[in-house]
């Protein structure tokens, strides 16, 4: 005898609600959802008892007409997809036709909808554990009204299973939050237990970040915009000061939902390195566009997780200009020279063109490609290169010419820190960390540019491995005769080396080697922008001045003069605080 058998309808629903609806809150966010999807310009919100006893949500959206309130609380019911193709090409919130009927088999649900403009006459259906009770013709403006009443009344276990209200709460508003501020051109109001909690009208993105996380936000908010053929990165973070301690001020929404990628977060945390304190989570909300097909949303039942087709790529475009609006509009403008030098726009990133980064080392997967070449500091002997070499506007040139005439005011403190005045009070640099960060920034731009110059060695360097190691540092040949190395040899137990980088000093060239494979990171995960990242970091380290090197008063001016041309000259590449600005009033204060 046949003993296996189609589940019934009923006890389909059911096991499917284990997976739609965890909770209140996501009877809320399925439900909001709809109200987006159905084009409604204002949607409204009311619960009681944290969503226990009532959840409700009414929308002037499109309406559902007699047939589709009949059809719209069956499993696998949607007017949103029709075949497999329409799933690489979604714009709507919902697409699978399980939320209705997964919320109706664990409630008591009353769908009232009404599609006509020009009729008051809409329907209503009321269902209990999924089977309809009642279908009445009824008095209704256009749009839908679901209300949803008495949650998991049939599975006690869930329900004993809930959180206090003020935990089911707090999910609640999460998903308002989340739902509100990316679609911000709908109205919404919210009422928990008849106080009316939001009362958001249609605005801007930024007004609504506003609005929703209060009038305190808007001093605390930088903007971040980025635009390459592979992704457009729009919104804005907190700045690093006003980092929460916990997440709940951190939005991805990749076009237009909201998200959560632990890969973009990791992105977001480590632009961030050295500004913010540990267990502290910077806030952020931030858009990303990517082209529909370039991402697969179907691999999280809630939707909430999502795949890149060019997860490394977008990683290093999001730092990046995390970075660099942190740098520009974080510290930048606090450090105002009295002789006046832009230190806000010294080269042209705003008007940069976007670029298609390609998977190929000498492209470095830098979005700042085409910035003004930074200055050259060289390390042995520190000579400086003309200043015509990085002058680029007339502008900056005319005040490097002030610059001149009235000596540089700074001195050095305990061959260490390089000290000098700003109108804004007296700056202290670091001076190894400042200039391991213009290295950094060059040995970057190296790898981007078609060819470097090679410093040809008098005796070649020769360093033996085991075999495993060479097998690791092979990975690095590539980029770095692309950055003037030149290898003899590179066999299976030695390297020899006849070229090296020019900043580099040859005396550094074994620690270099050893340092590479002490990070052995790179040899999991290769991704071109980490390996690229991983050579400029440690070149740096081991061309950089040293924290106890006297430096002349040239010297010393044109490390800050470069610092303050890199994109971030806030954090070394090792994350460390580069500069500290004693302001005026601190100064004042002390007497
Ligand atoms: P999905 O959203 O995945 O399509 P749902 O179960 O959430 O599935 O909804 C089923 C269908 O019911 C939707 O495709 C839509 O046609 C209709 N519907 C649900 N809510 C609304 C609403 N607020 N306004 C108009 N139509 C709605
Ligand atoms: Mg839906």
């Amino acid at each position: 005898m046949s003993i296996i058998k189609l589940l019934p309808d009923s006890v389909a629903n059911q096991i499917a609600a284990g997976e739609v609806v965890q909770r209140p809150s996501s009877v809320v966010k399925e439900l909001l959802e709809n109200s987006v999807d159905s084009g409604a310009k204002t949607i409204k919100l009311i619960i009681k008892d944290a969503g226990k006893t009532l959840i409700h949500v009414l929308d002037d959206g499109i309406g559902m007409n007699k047939d589709d309130l009949k059809k719209c609380f069956f499993r696998h019911t949607t007017s949103k997809i029709r075949n497999s193709k329409d799933l690489y090409s979604l714009k709507t919130m919902g697409f699978r036709g399980e939320a209705l009927s997964s919320i109706a088999s664990v409630s008591h649900m009353s769908i009232i909808s009404n599609q006509d403009n020009n009729k008051s006459l809409g329907y209503e259906i009321k269902l209990e554990g999924g089977e309809e009770k009642l279908f009445n013709e009824v008095i209704s403006l256009k749009g839908t009204s679901i209300s949803v009443k008495n949650l998991f009344f049939n599975i006690p276990a869930r329900r004993n299973f809930l959180k206090s209200d003020n935990v089911e709460l707090k999910h609640i508003i999460d998903e308002f939050h989340r739902i509100s501020l990316i679609n911000h051109e709908i109205n919404f109001i919210f009422i928990n237990n008849n106080n009316e909690l939001f009362n958001l009208s249609k605005s801007i993105f930024k007004e609504r970040i506003i609005r929703v996380f209060g009038n305190s936000s808007k001093q605390k908010l930088i903007p971040i915009n980025e635009e390459t053929d592979l992704a457009k990165i729009k919104g804005y973070v907190f700045k690093p000061e006003y980092s929460r301690k916990t997440r709940s001020a951190q939005f991805f929404f990749v076009n237009d939902r909201f998200i959560k990628n632990s890969h973009l977060n990791h992105a977001v945390k480590t632009a961030f390195d050295g500004l913010i304190k540990e267990k502290l989570y910077p806030s952020y909300f931030l858009k990303i566009n990517v082209p529909l097909n370039s991402i697969d949303v179907n691999i999280h039942p809630n939707k909430t997780e999502i795949k890149f087709d060019n997860d490394q790529s977008i990683y290093a475009i999001l730092k990046s200009s995390i970075k660099h609006s942190l740098g520009q509009f974080n510290i930048a403008p606090t450090i105002d020279f009295e002789n006046n030098i832009n230190l806000n726009t010294p080269y042209s990133y705003r008007n940069k063109e976007a670029s298609i980064p390609k998977v190929d080392y000498n492209q470095a997967f830098n979005p700042f490609d085409n910035l003004t070449k930074p200055i050259d500091l060289k390390t042995k002997d520190f000579e400086i290169i003309n200043t015509k070499d990085f002058v680029k506007t007339d502008q900056f040139k005319n005040e490097l010419e002030i610059l001149k005439t009235n000596s540089f005011p700074s001195f050095q403190l305990k061959s260490k820190y390089i000290i000098t005045k700003t109108s804004a009070g007296i700056l202290i640099i670091n001076q190894k960390r400042a200039h391991q960060r213009i290295l950094y920034e060059n040995f970057l731009k190296d790898l981007s540019n078609k060819i470097n110059p090679v410093q040809t060695l008098l005796f070649p360097i020769k360093l033996d491995f085991n075999s495993e190691e060479i097998r690791m540092l092979k990975l690095l040949e590539a980029p770095l005769v692309h950055l003037g190395f030149k290898f003899n040899a590179f066999s299976s137990e030695n390297i020899e080396i006849s070229g090296i980088h020019p900043f580099l000093n040859k005396k550094n060239i074994n620690e270099l080697f050893q340092d590479f494979l002490r990070n052995k990171d790179y040899s999991k995960d290769y991704a071109v922008h980490t390996l690229n990242d991983l050579i400029a970091k440690l070149l740096s380290k081991y061309s950089s001045i040293s924290s106890n090197e006297n430096i002349n008063i040239k010297l010393q001016e044109s490390l800050v003069n470069d610092l303050f041309a890199c994109k971030d000259p806030n954090v070394s590449p090792f994350g460390k605080l580069i500069f500290k600005l004693i302001s005026l009033e601190e100064i004042i204060k002390i007497f």
